[in-house]
């Protein structure tokens, strides 16, 4: 059984707590290796290295960790099958799916590349008679990521690449389902040139997480993963001093005017409810569309469905792979028990006809579908599509706006005046217009309104930046000893 360990100080670390985990094969059903699970020793080791690096590299000049960064987009991309076959083989998503992630991840390695230009400070010439006021920003120390199993590449690549150029050490905390892909980029962290124990990764569960929030050494964490744990997260690291931004789950809502394109939306609605099985924080589960038009909506839907290639990712033709667990499966599969149950209609039931062995789940389309029922209120990370049907564009925005979860939303519309409308007055961080997924840019930031994100920093872009560095004013005098008095008042300009 291949055993899968730390990485600290530039090398492997077997672990050393007598604790592993599962790493499935989602596409089989079988166990493929096993994870090593960090204690709270181990944890400490992995932030002592780094708190020792980070002297060292924070001094670094800019040109230098530019550099670094550089090589290090160089090596990712040369690298991006690699990557993306380790998240293939762990995750379950389909290559072309995993080669996207890789793609999208790539690009905050771009952006932190310009950190010359985004660590500028500003500069007051004069502020007062002889005095001149600068300001600078400042790396925060050791920081901490937590990462989520659905993008085992992309989210590691959202914190580390800013956090590193901002000069930070990182001790990442990824998945336990998926952990491969982190310890490729760290290789390649190390290959680009980066200082050993800059960036460590350590395996395991909550109990590492648990040591990282309350560990002294650690000056800021970012986490990405469900709502209750990103609350908690958050709870815990801020009551411990620490600077926190937490992104949780979502519940993203698309809705459909009668005046749009209905085969576009059918295209969209189907590739953003089950791309990826549907584990995608910005996955569309409701699809709200008003009466007039949700029937021939759903016919095209349904004429879709069927042609979505279910398979493993190594499939050539696989389209859409499996869950990430057989829990989660039936967890997700227990959804559509309840709808039923609730007094929702399953049209198409993906329980039927998937692949015999592994957490295979098909696409599933839910009608009827009311807040208060369960395939409603809950994310369901899986693939569901929940049809709502509402009067009018009114009673949509109000279920988006009522909904606890703010992440992403879309509109599909042909009136550039009702879409100007829905950006102005929808309560969600990240909104689509004719757009189903709207994932950001690298040199935006992404993060979610509501029960979507704890803290006041969203992640990557310039509050990436932001949130990595803390800012030093600096006011100066040179002055002339000749002219130079005591003088008690409150310092004044002048
Ligand atoms: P999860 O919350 O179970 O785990 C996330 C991370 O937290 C993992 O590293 C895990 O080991 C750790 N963890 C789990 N339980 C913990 C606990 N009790 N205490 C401390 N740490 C704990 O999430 P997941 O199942 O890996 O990922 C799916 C969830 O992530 C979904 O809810 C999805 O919406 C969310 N997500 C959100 C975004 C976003 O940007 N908002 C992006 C990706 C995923």
């Amino acid at each position: 059984m291949r055993r899968i360990s730390h990485w600290v100080g530039g090398k492997p670390m077997p672990g050393s707590s007598g604790r592993s985990g599962p790493v499935w094969n989602p596409a089989t059903g079988e166990r493929q290796a096993s994870v090593d699970l960090a204690s709270a020793d181990e944890v400490d080791h992995a932030v002592a290295v780094a708190k020792a690096a980070f002297p060292d590299w924070r001094a670094t000049s800019l040109a230098r960790r530019a550099e670094v960064m550089f090589r290090f987009r160089e090596l990712v991309s040369a690298n991006r099958e690699d990557l993306a076959f380790l998240v293939a083989a762990e995750h379950g998503k389909v290559l072309s799916d995993a080669l996207g992630e890789v793609a999208r991840g790539l690009e905050n390695v771009d952006f932190a590349c310009g950190i010359p230009h985004l660590l500028k400070g500003g500069y007051t010439e004069q502020a007062a008679t002889g005095i001149d006021v600068h300001s600078v920003r400042q790396p925060l120390g050791v920081v901490a990521g937590v990462t989520p199993f659905n993008f085992p590449a992309m989210v590691p690549l959202w914190m580390i690449a800013n956090a590193l150029a901002c000069g930070n050490t990182f001790v990442l905390k990824p998945s336990e389902r998926d952990p491969s892909a982190p310890l490729l980029l760290a290789e390649l962290l190390r290959e680009a040139g980066l200082p050993d124990g800059c960036f460590n990764v350590v395996n395991g569960d909550a109990a590492a997480v648990e040591r990282l929030l309350e560990h002294p050494d650690v000056a800021a964490v970012s986490f990405v993963g469900s709502t209750a744990v990103a609350e908690r997260v958050h709870e815990t690291g801020t009551r411990n001093g620490k600077r926190v931004q937490a992104l949780g789950g979502a519940k993203n809502h698309m809705l459909v005017l009668p005046d749009a394109d209905l085969d576009v939306a059918a295209d969209a609605a189907v590739s953003a409810a089950y791309g990826s099985a549907g584990e995608r924080c910005m996955a569309i589960s409701v699809l709200l569309v008003i009466d007039s038009v949700a029937d021939a909506l759903i016919t095209r839907i349904r004429d879709r469905i069927p042609r979505i290639k279910v398979g493993p990712a190594a499939g050539d033709d696989s389209e859409m792979g499996p869950l990430i667990t057989a829990e989660h499966r039936d967890r997700v599969a227990g959804h559509l028990e309840a709808a039923s149950a609730e007094g929702a209609t399953v049209l198409v039931d993906g329980r039927e006809g998937v692949p015999p062995c592994g957490f295979f789940l098909g696409p599933s389309l839910i009608d009827g579908v009311r807040p208060g029922m369960r395939c409603y209120d809950d994310e369901i990370f899986g693939p569901v599509l929940a049809v709502t049907r509402v009067a009018d564009y009114a009673e949509g925005l109000r279920l988006i706006n009522e909904n606890r979860y703010g992440n992403g939303t879309a509109i599909f519309t042909r009136d550039g005046g009702a879409a100007r409308r829905f950006e102005f007055e929808v309560n969600a961080g990240m909104v689509g217009i004719n757009v189903p997924i709207p994932t950001p840019v690298g040199y935006y930031s992404f993060g979610g309104w509501k029960a979507s994100l704890f803290g006041d920093r969203h992640m990557y872009g310039p509050e990436g930046v932001d949130f990595y560095t803390r800012s030093k004013v600096v006011t100066s005098r040179w002055p002339d000893p000749a002219s130079s008095t005591v003088d008690l008042g409150f310092p004044q300009n002048r």
